[in-house]
C-alpha cells in the first residue's frame, strides 16, 4: 500500500494542513492501492508565500545560472525514469508504448527548454526603445492527470527559464507520479521556494491559486470547463493566463490516400494514450466516393487493437483513468447509437474476458454527422467517428465545424496538396502524414482549446512581460 502524507513547500516535505485522505485506485482492476493526504487552501497560501518570497532574488539570476539549475533538474528527473514508469503503469494503466514515452518525456522536455533558453532574446531593440523581457512573478502551474509528470516538468522548467518562481497544483489522480517527481526535484537541490508542490482538490487548492493576488500567472492544462472557471477567477487580479484545453480534432483523409496506410495513422492518432489525449484525432473525415473502402480499413485497424492489462506487451489500449471516466465513455457510446450513428466495431460494456478494471471496447462509429454530440464533444476515450464528405470544400468546412481547434491531421498521397488543405484548418497544430511532435514549435489551441501557447520561444514568452525603455 502506498501512503503519501506530505506536500512540498519551501524546499521541505511538510504535513499538509488539509486532512482529507484520497484513495489511490488502480484503473487496471479498480482496487485500492494506497491513499494520500490532500493539501487545502491554507497549504496553497503557504506555498504561494514561499514562492513569493523567493521571487525577488530568483528573478535577478542570470541565464547562465538558470541553465545550471535546469541541468541539475534534468539530471534528477532523468534518474527517476524507472520509478516514474512503474508509477505510470500502476496509476494510469497506460500501455507500454505510451508509458515508456511518458516516463522519458519529463526529462527530455527539460533539455528542450534549456536549448530554448540559450537562444531566448531577453533584450531586443525596437526602434529607439530597448525592450526588456521581465519575469511575471509567481506562476501557478496546474496540471491534468493524463500527462501529469510531463506537464509538471515542462511548465516548471519553462517558468524557471523565464525567472518566475512557482506553485504547482498537480492532478489529484496522479499521486504516485507526483511523489516520484517531487522527490526527484528535491534531489535536484534547487534553492528553496522556487517550486512548491501542493496536491489537493481543484476547487480548493487550484481555486486558491487562481484567486491569489500574489500569483501573477497561471499556466493550466486541463478541461475546457475548468479553464473557463480559472479564467473568470483570474480576471479579478489581471493574471496572465495560458490555457491548454480540450479538443475534438479532425483527421482528414484525402481522396488520393492509400486506405491501409491512412487507416493505420488515423487510428493511431485517435487512440493516443487509450484515447485519453487532448490531441486525439477523434473525427475521421473520409471521401464519400471511397467510404466503404475506408470503413473496412479503419475497422480492420480498430479490431487489431488490444484493450487490456497495461502490463501485457500486446496491449495497445489500457483502462480509463477511473470509474467516472469509464461511465462517461460508456454514456457517449450509448448516445452515438441513439443519435443514429452505425457501430462498426466495439460498443458498450467491457471487452470480452474482462470483468474488472475500467476497460472500454475500442469503438468505431460511421454515418456520423457534425450535429451529433459524439462528433462535437470531447469523449476522452477510445471512441472514433467516421464522417464522410463530398468534396474538399466540404471536408475543410467539416474539419473547422467545431468549437475546438487544438490539432489536425491530414493524410494524402500528394503531400503538397495535403499541406495546402491543412493550411485551411484552424488548429494550433496541423500535421501532414505524420504524428511527429515538434518541440520547438508552439503548442496550443484556437477557440475553446485554449489561450496562448506553450513550447519553444513562445512558451518562455508566456512567463514574461515586455518593458520598453526609450531614452531622449
Ligand atoms: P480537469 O480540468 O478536470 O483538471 C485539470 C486540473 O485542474 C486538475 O489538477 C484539477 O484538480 C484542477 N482543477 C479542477 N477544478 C479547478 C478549479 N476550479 N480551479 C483550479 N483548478 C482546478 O482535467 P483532467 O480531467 O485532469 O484532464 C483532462 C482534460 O485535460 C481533457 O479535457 C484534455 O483534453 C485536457 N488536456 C489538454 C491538453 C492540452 O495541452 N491542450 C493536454 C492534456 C489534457
Amino acid at each position: 500500500m502506498h501512503v503519501i502524507e506530505h506536500i512540498y513547500i519551501n524546499g521541505t516535505f511538510v504535513t499538509p494542513a488539509g486532512d482529507e485522505w484520497l484513495d489511490i485506485i488502480k484503473p487496471a482492476d479498480g482496487s485500492v492501492m494506497g491513499k494520500a493526504r490532500l493539501a487545502n487552501e491554507q497549504d496553497a497560501e503557504r506555498a504561494i508565500d514561499a514562492a513569493h518570497a523567493a521571487f525577488p532574488a530568483f528573478s535577478r539570476t542570470s541565464v547562465t545560472e538558470r541553465i545550471t539549475l535546469l541541468e541539475q533538474m534534468y539530471d534528477a528527473v532523468k534518474s527517476c525514469e524507472t520509478d516514474l514508469h512503474a508509477a505510470i503503469l500502476e496509476e494510469y494503466g497506460a500501455p507500454s508504448s505510451r508509458s515508456q514515452w511518458m516516463a522519458s518525456y519529463p526529462a527530455d522536455v527539460i533539455l528542450q527548454v534549456i536549448e530554448e533558453l540559450k537562444q531566448y532574446p531577453f533584450i531586443q531593440q525596437a526602434g529607439r526603445a530597448r525592450v526588456q523581457m521581465l519575469p511575471l512573478g509567481v506562476a501557478g502551474l496546474i496540471t491534468p492527470w493524463n500527462s501529469n509528470a510531463g506537464f509538471i516538468c515542462h511548465k516548471l522548467a519553462t517558468a524557471l527559464a523565464a525567472g518566475c518562481t512557482t506553485v504547482i497544483k498537480p492532478s489529484e489522480y496522479s499521486l504516485l507520479q507526483t511523489e516520484v517527481i517531487t522527490k526527484a526535484l528535491h534531489r535536484a537541490g534547487l534553492p528553496d521556494g522556487l517550486f512548491n508542490i501542493v496536491t489537493g482538490r481543484g476547487d480548493q487548492v487550484g481555486n486558491a491559486i487562481s484567486r491569489s493576488a500574489q500569483v501573477a500567472k497561471i499556466s493550466f492544462t486541463g478541461s475546457t470547463a475548468t479553464g473557463k472557471a480559472i479564467l473568470r477567477t483570474a480576471a479579478e487580479t489581471f493574471k496572465r493566463v495560458t490555457l491548454e484545453l480540450g479538443g475534438k480534432s479532425p483527421t482528414l483523409i484525402l481522396p488520393d490516400a492509400d486506405a491501409p496506410t491512412a487507416a493505420r495513422l488515423a487510428v493511431q492518432a485517435g487512440f493516443i494514450n487509450s484515447g485519453q489525449a487532448c490531441i486525439a484525432g477523434t473525427r475521421i473525415l473520409v471521401p464519400e466516393a471511397r467510404k466503404a473502402e475506408f470503413e473496412r480499413a479503419l475497422t480492420a485497424e480498430v479490431e487489431a487493437q488490444h484493450s487490456g492489462d497495461p502490463a501485457d506487451d500486446s496491449t495497445t489500449i489500457g483502462p480509463m483513468i477511473n470509474e467516472k471516466q469509464w461511465q462517461r465513455v460508456q454514456n457517449y457510446i450509448g448516445l452515438g447509437e441513439q443519435e443514429g450513428a452505425r457501430l462498426l466495431s466495439g460498443g458498450p460494456g467491457r471487452p470480452d474476458g474482462l470483468t474488472h478494471g475500467w476497460y472500454i471496447k475500442p469503438t468505431l462509429f460511421t454515418d456520423v454527422n457534425s450535429q451529433m454530440r459524439i462528433a462535437r464533444e470531447e469523449i476522452f476515450g477510445p471512441v472514433l467517428s467516421i464522417i464522410s464528405y463530398c468534396d474538399e470544400a466540404e471536408a475543410i468546412a467539416i474539419a473547422n465545424d467545431t468549437e475546438y481547434g487544438l490539432s489536425a491531421l491530414v493524410i494524402g498521397a500528394d503531400e503538397q496538396h495535403a499541406r495546402d488543405v491543412g493550411e485551411q484548418i484552424l488548429a494550433g497544430r496541423v500535421m501532414i502524414n505524420t504524428l511527429t511532435h515538434e518541440p520547438r514549435a508552439p503548442f496550443g489551441g484556437f477557440g475553446h482549446s485554449g489561450m496562448g501557447r506553450e513550447m519553444g520561444q513562445w512558451g518562455i514568452s508566456a512567463f514574461l512581460e515586455p518593458r520598453a525603455v526609450t531614452v531622449a
